[in-house]
């Protein structure tokens, strides 16, 4: 997707209850379904050494939500994820997750994460599909990390839930690159977690094995209220499920429901008409 980004430098609600803003929390009374905070990010900026990466970032994310999250290439939206996982030090602002500030925030077991530069990283790892997917469950258990039976229940219902419970004793290394990825998704949904954040994960997937992984995603959304955060290009995929959409081009231009999303003339502009109703005509 290539986009010419407009900014809107007003402060603006307009009527479709879109926000177009530099700083949409402080005016965001809609935007939290349920009031269960998952995600909270205030006045946060982040700098790459002196160069302002993002600035100005404050939103809140529901329990439940499904927010597909896009943007331009470098617009900032894979360091806003790393900041997420306090992987990165904002140089401004506070994250927190589930109500706790990172510094404070130790349930990482209710956190899964997949994204495609993860997926590749693993390829020689010397390890059984079973050991590879049993690893997504090591966060929730304490020392000693024993696997009991229900652990392997679980392992082999996320197996199950890819078509891959026939590979489950080959090598990860030995298996094709379709296989393989099949395998790490089995690994993040393995725990079924809270929050799952997904960059980019299907970009170099098979139609068959993103279909399946879309549909497990809406899943765990419908059935366990799921919240998801889905860093994407596939402007297919994200309109089908996304119940709220995140623009981000070094801040948050537009947060709000994906109606609101598909109604915004501001969004149209930034997607062109094509692939806004791209992403429009497919929801369902
Ligand atoms: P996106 O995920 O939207 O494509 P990124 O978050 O990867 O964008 O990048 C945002 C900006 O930060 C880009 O200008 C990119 O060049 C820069 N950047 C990313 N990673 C680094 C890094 N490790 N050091 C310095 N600059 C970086």
């Amino acid at each position: 997707m290539s986009v010419n980004p407009v900014r809107n430098s007003n402060n603006v609600l307009n009527p479709a209850g879109i926000i177009i803003a530099p700083n949409p929390v402080a005016e965001q009374g809609g935007i939290i379904s349920n009031g269960v905070s998952v995600v909270s990010v205030r006045n946060f900026s982040f700098q790459y050494n002196s160069e302002e990466v993002l600035a100005d970032v404050s939103f809140e994310i529901g329990k439940g939500d499904y927010v597909g999250l896009v943007g331009p290439n470098g617009s900032g939206k894979t360091t806003l994820i790393r900041n997420l996982f306090g992987l990165l030090r904002p140089s401004a602002g506070t994250v927190s997750l589930f109500g706790r500030s990172l510094v404070e925030f130790h349930e990482w077991h209710k956190v899964g994460y997949l994204s495609q530069k993860f997926m590749a990283s693993y390829h020689h790892f010397p390890a059984t599909v079973k050991e590879v997917v049993s690893m997504g469950l090591l966060s929730t258990k304490r020392f000693p990390k024993r696997m009991g039976s229900p652990d392997d229940a679980a392992v082999e219902k996320a197996l199950a839930r890819m078509d891959i419970l026939d590979l489950k004793s080959r090598l990860i290394y030995e298996l094709s690159g379709g296989q393989q990825q099949r395998v790490f998704i089995a690994r993040t949904i393995v725990n079924e977690p809270e929050l799952l954040i997904l960059d980019e994960p299907t970009a170099a997937i098979d139609p068959e094995t993103r279909e399946r992984f879309f549909n497990i995603l809406r899943d765990l959304h419908h059935q366990n209220q799921t919240t998801i955060i889905l860093v994407t290009h596939d402007i297919g995929s994200v309109g089908t499920y996304a119940s709220k959409m995140m623009y981000v081009d070094k801040r948050v231009i537009f947060y709000g429901t994906f109606e609101a999303f598909c109604q915004s003339v501001e969004m149209t502009s930034l997607f062109g008409s094509l692939s806004q109703h791209l992403i429009c005509h497919r929801h369902g």
